[in-house]
């Protein structure tokens, strides 16, 4: 049975940026892990029954239809064997509210070892935002992203008492990728 990470944070603090480095790095150390991303996974089933035109759209969907993708996903992902990264969220933010990325049933398929929080300071998380023109990201201020990382830390408690799982944080400032990649992959090794 392989490795089971599952890597979290809000959007644009570069997860996929820490991720994608971490497996070049330790694929040249012969430690292979393939990178799985939930978004993707739920995207797929999404786009297919015509629900959405962009990845961004998914978390405006109903609370009952996110559910359904979050379980298909969760279906999909846990057929994969060797260690897989899984790329996602603890919350999404929803207009409705928090929206658990793991809940109980989705958890119980993909039981990880680790849940990594990856993050950095608001201000930063909001130049980021501003300057990726390939997604459609919620505009928030300071304290909404503030709010956004405090609850997604109390959320990986309730993942790691539901699973026994580790829980480790993560931080990828500014100018400091590579401090990130290197506690990402002291943590996969
Ligand atoms: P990302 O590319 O990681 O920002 O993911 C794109 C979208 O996929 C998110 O905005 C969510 O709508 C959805 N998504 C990803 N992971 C989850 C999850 N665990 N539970 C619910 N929705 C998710
Ligand atoms: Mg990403």
């Amino acid at each position: 049975m392989g490795k089971k990470v599952v890597i979290t944070g809000v959007p644009g603090v570069g997860k996929t940026t820490v991720i994608n480095r971490a497996i070049e790095e330790l694929s040249a150390e012969g430690i292979e892990y393939e990178p799985l991303n939930f978004g993707t996974c739920m995207f797929e089933v999404a786009s297919g029954q015509g629900m959405v035109r962009d990845r961004d759209e998914m978390r405006k969907l109903d609370q009952a239809q996110q559910r359904d993708l979050q379980r298909s996903a969760a279906q999909v992902i846990a057929r994969s064997e060797g260690n897989v990264i899984i790329d996602t969220h603890c919350t999404v933010k929803t207009p409705k509210g928090y929206l658990a990325g793991l809940p109980e049933w989705v958890l119980r398929e993909l039981m990880p070892d680790t849940v990594i929080l990856v993050e950095t300071d608001e201000d930063q998380i909001l130049k980021r935002r501003l300057s990726d023109e390939t997604r459609v990201r919620d505009l928030e201020g300071y304290n909404d992203i503030l709010e956004h990382q405090q609850f997604n830390r109390a959320m990986g408690a309730a993942y790691a008492m539901l699973t026994g799982c580790t829980v480790k944080i993560v931080k990828n400032p500014d100018f400091l990728l590579e401090k990130g990649v290197e506690d990402m992959k002291d943590i996969l090794r």
